[in-house]
C-alpha cells in the first residue's frame, strides 16, 4: 500500500528532517506534543498537530497508548518514531501493527533481540561476525562478574545490558575498582532504563568508533551505505561524525563493510540500520552493537551517496525494494557533522538551559542545517540539549573541515552556553587533521583545547566596545569597562572562567593592549555582541568572552562551596562535617537528566557542613556542601 499520512511519533530537529522529506513525497505529516512543546517548531512545521500531555514522557512521547490514539484520530496509515524515545521499542512496533498502523522501522523481533546488548552478542558471535571480548551471559552475581572480570583482564569496560546513548557505561582500570564501578553502572542502568543487568567488555585503548550504514527490504535485499567515523565523542557519546572514515585501508573498509552486510543477514532485518564496531591500534574491529532506527548522523552518509534515507524508509515500509542495488551506491567526496549542544565544555560537558536569545545559523549550498529551535525557544531540561547538526558536504576532507569551521564562525548562537566555539577549536587541531582522534582523546584530555586570549582578540574587543560607544553613547561604567580618558580603557570580563583585566589605549587606528602589544582591528576580524556576551573571530578562531555583571549571577565556582550544576537528586554523599578533602575529590554525586553527576572539590579544604541527604531534590544552584574558608 501506499503511505499518505505520517505521525511523527518524536520532536525537535529529527521530527523537522522527517517532515522536510515528507513534504517533498508530498505526503501529509501530523505532529505530536507535549505542553512544553506546544510552540515549537516541529509542531508549526506539520500540516496538522496533535496535543499528546503534559511534559512527563510518559505522558507525551512515550506514550503508546496517546500515540496510537492521535495516529487513529487523524487518519494516519503509518508513524516514525524518529530516533531516541520509542524508535527501538519492540512493544510499540507491535501495538501500532495490531492497531492497524504502519511502523516505518525495525520488524520488532530485530528491536528486541538488538536491544540487549548480550542477546545482539551472542547473535553476532553465532554469525561469524567479530565482537569484542568480554562476558555477556544471563548470571548477574557478583562472584561472576568479578571473575569474568579479572579472566578478560583489565582495563574493562561495564555496559547496560539495555544500554544507549553513552548511558550506565563504567570503565574499570583494576581489580580493586570493579564492585564500585559495577555498583554505580547497575544505579545508572536501572535509573535510565529500568534493567540493571550488564556485560563486560576488554577495554579497546586506542579505539576508532567506526560504523555502517545498512538498509534492508523484506525480500532480503541487504546493502550498505558506506561507513561513517564517529570517534570524536565525548562521555561516550557522539560530537562529530564524517564519512568515509578517513585513514581506513582498502582492504579494511571492505572487510567491516561485509562483516556489516553479515550482520545484518544473520538477524533478517529491514529496514535503515546501522552496524557498530570498535576498531583497534592495529586495524582489528569488533562488532559493538546494532542501531535499529535512523541514526543522528545519517546525514553524513545522504551527502556521500546522493540518498535521502528517510525517503527509502518510507518506500521499504511500504513494502517496496530496497530503490538501488549496491553497485547502483557510489561515494562521493566528503561529509563533516558537527552535533551544535547548549553545554558547557568548560564544566564537563554540562548541559545549559535557557532561553535561546538569539540562533543564527549559517546555511548555503552544500551544507545542511537540521534544528528544531528558533531564537526564543528554550533548552529545557525536559529534552536533549542539542540545538542543531550542522552538516557539510565538499570534494575532500580538508576543504570540509574548513568550511565547517567557516560555517562555525559565521554562526551565533546565544542566550545559553555552547559549544561552538569547543567544536571550532577541535577542527583545527593537528590531532582531528590528521584523524587521530579516538573516542577516548576528549575524556581523557589528551588534547589542549585551551585557548589562550591574545591581545589581538581583547583589541578587536576595545574596538567594538568603543565604536559602539560612540554609536549610541549610553554604554554605562559598570558594564565591565570604563573609559578612562578619551583614548585609554580597562576592559575586564570572564574567559574561560577565569576573570580578566586588560588596559587599552587608543592610537590613530590602532590599539596598544597592556602597554605591550599593538594591534590594528582587520575587516576579517568579526565581534558579535548580544547583552554581556561576546564573540570574537579572529584568524579563523572563536572567542567567546562575558562582561562581568551578568555572568556574576550564574557563574558559581565550587572554591568556597559546592552548588548543583542543575536540577536533580542527591544520590551519594560522600563526605561528612569536619572530614578533611583533597583538590579534585568527589564529594557528592547527584542524579541529573538521566545522569550521574560527580561533584567534585577545587582546593584542598575542609567541610564545614552538609546540606542535603541522599534522595534530597535539589534546585540549580542550590549550596550542597559548605567548605571552611582558605
Ligand atoms: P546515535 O544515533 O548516533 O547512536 P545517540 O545514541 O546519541 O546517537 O542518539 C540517540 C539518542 O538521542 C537517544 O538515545 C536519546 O537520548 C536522544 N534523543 C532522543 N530523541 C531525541 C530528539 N528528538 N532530539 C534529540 N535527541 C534525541
Ligand atoms: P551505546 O549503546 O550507549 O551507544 P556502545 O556500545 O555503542 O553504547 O558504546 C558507546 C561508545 O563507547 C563507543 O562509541 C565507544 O566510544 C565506547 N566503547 C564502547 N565499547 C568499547 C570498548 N570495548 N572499548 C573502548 N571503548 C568502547
Ligand atoms: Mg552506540
Amino acid at each position: 500500500m501506499s503511505i499518505k499520512n505520517i505521525l511523527i511519533a518524536n520532536r525537535g530537529e529529527i521530527a523537522v528532517r522527517i517532515i522536510e522529506t515528507c513534504r517533498q513525497l508530498n505526503i501529509k505529516t501530523i505532529a505530536v506534543y507535549a505542553d512544553a512543546d506546544q510552540h515549537a517548531k516541529h509542531v508549526t512545521m506539520a500540516d496538522e498537530a496533535v496535543h499528546l500531555g503534559s511534559t512527563e514522557l510518559a505522558d507525551s512521547y512515550l506514550n503508546i497508548d496517546k500515540i496510537i490514539a492521535a495516529a487513529k484520530k487523524s487518519g494516519a496509515d503509518a508513524v516514525h518514531p524518529g530516533y531516541g524515545f520509542l524508535s527501538e521499542r519492540a512493544n510499540f512496533a507491535e501495538a501500532l501493527s495490531q492497531a492497524g498502523l504502519i511502523f516505518i522501522g525495525a520488524p520488532a523481533s530485530a528491536l528486541r533481540l538488538m536491544g540487549s546488548k548480550s542477546a545482539a552478542k551472542q547473535t553476532m558471535l553465532q554469525a561469524g561476525v567479530p565482537c569484542v571480548p568480554g562476558y555477556q551471559d544471563d548470571d548477574q552475581s557478583e562472584a561472576t562478574l568479578q571473575d569474568a572480570a579479572d579472566k578478560v583482564g583489565y582495563p574493562i569496560l561495564i555496559k547496560a545490558v539495555a544500554g544507549g546513548g553513552g548511558k550506565g557505561m563504567k570503565i574499570v582500570h583494576n581489580k580493586e575498582q570493579f564492585i564500585n564501578q559495577l555498583n554505580s553502572a547497575k544505579r545508572e542502568a536501572m535509573n535510565a532504563f529500568g534493567d540493571d543487568h550488564v556485560i563486560l567488555e576488554k577495554y579497546i585503548t586506542q579505539p576508532k568508533h567506526i560504523e555502517v550504514q545498512v538498509f534492508a527490504d523484506s525480500k532480503g535485499n541487504v546493502v550498505h551505505l558506506f561507513e561513517r567515523d564517529c570517534s570524536t565523542q565525548r562521555r561516550y557519546q557522539k560530537v562529530i561524525e564524517e564519512a568515509p572514515a578517513a585513514g581506513l585501508s582498502d582492504a579494511t573498509r571492505t572487510d567491516i563493510l561485509n562483516a556489516a552486510i553479515q550482520a545484518t543477514q544473520a538477524i533478517d532485518y529491514v529496514g535503515a540500520g546501522t552496524i557498530e564496531f570498535i576498531m583497534d591500534g592495529d586495524d582489528s574491529f569488533y562488532f559493538m552493537e546494532m542501531n535499529t532506527r535512523l541514526q543522528v548522523e545519517h546525514r553524513v552518509s545522504e551527502l556521500i551517496t546522493g540518498v535521502d534515507l528517510v525517503a527509502w524508509q518510507i518506500k521499504v515500509a511500504q513494502g517496496e525494494k530496497v530503490p538501488l542495488k549496491q553497485t547502483q551506491i557510489h561515494a562521493k567526496g566528503h561529509a563533516i557533522q558537527v552535533r551544535l549542544y547548549a553545554e558547557d565544555p568548560q564544566n564537563n560537558y554540562l548541559p545549559s538551559t535557557g532561553l535561546l536569545e538569539l540562533v543564527k545559523l549559517k546555511k548555503e549550498i552544500n551544507t545542511l542545517v537540521d534544528s528544531g529551535v528558533r531564537t526564543s525557544d528554550s533548552v529545557t531540561i525536559h529534552y536533549d540539549p542539542m540545538i542543531a547538526k550542522l552538516v557539510v558536504w565538499a570534494k575532500d576532507r580538508n576543504l570540509c573541515i574548513k568550511t565547517m569551521q567557516r560555517i562555525l564562525n559565521e554562526s551565533a548562537i546565544f542566550g545559553v552556553k555552547t559549544n561552538v566555539a569547543f567544536l571550532s577549536k577541535l577542527l583545527a587541531t593537528k590531532s582531528f587533521k590528521r584523524h587521530q582522534i579516538f573516542t577516548n582523546t576528549l575524556d581523557n584530555g589528551d588534547l589542549d583545547l585551551s585557548h589562550n586570549l591574545i591581545p589581538e582578540v581583547v583589541a578587536i574587543c576595545a574596538h567594538h566596545l568603543l565604536s559602539k560607544e560612540s554609536e549610541s553613547g549610553v554604554w554605562g561604567n559598570n558594564n565591565g569597562w570604563r573609559i578612562q580618558g578619551v583614548q585609554a580603557l580597562q576592559l575586564q570580563f570572564l574567559y574561560q572562567g577565569e576573570n580578566v583585566m586588560h588596559e587599552i589605549t587608543k592610537e590613530g587606528s590602532s590599539y596598544l593592549v597592556d602597554g605591550q602589544y599593538h594591534y590594528t582591528p582587520q575587516a576579517s576580524d568579526l565581534c558579535h555582541q548580544h547583552r554581556h556576551h561576546i564573540q570574537v573571530i579572529h584568524n579563523d578562531q572563536r572567542y567567546e568572552l562575558t562582561l562581568p555583571d551578568h555572568e556574576a549571577q550564574t557563574f558559581k565556582s565550587n572554591a568556597d562551596a559546592i552548588y548543583a550544576p542543575m536540577p536533580g537528586k542527591i544520590i551519594e554523599v560522600k563526605v561528612k562535617q569536619g572530614d578533611q578533602v583533597k583538590t579534585g575529590q568527589t564529594l557528592a554525586v547527584m542524579e541529573a537528566m538521566k545522569m550521574e553527576l560527580e561533584l567534585k572539590v577545587e582546593r584542598d579544604a575542609t567541610i564545614k557542613s552538609v546540606a542535603y541527604q541522599v534522595a534530597d531534590q535539589v534546585k540549580a544552584d542550590e549550596m550542597l556542601i559548605e567548605l571552611e574558608s582558605e
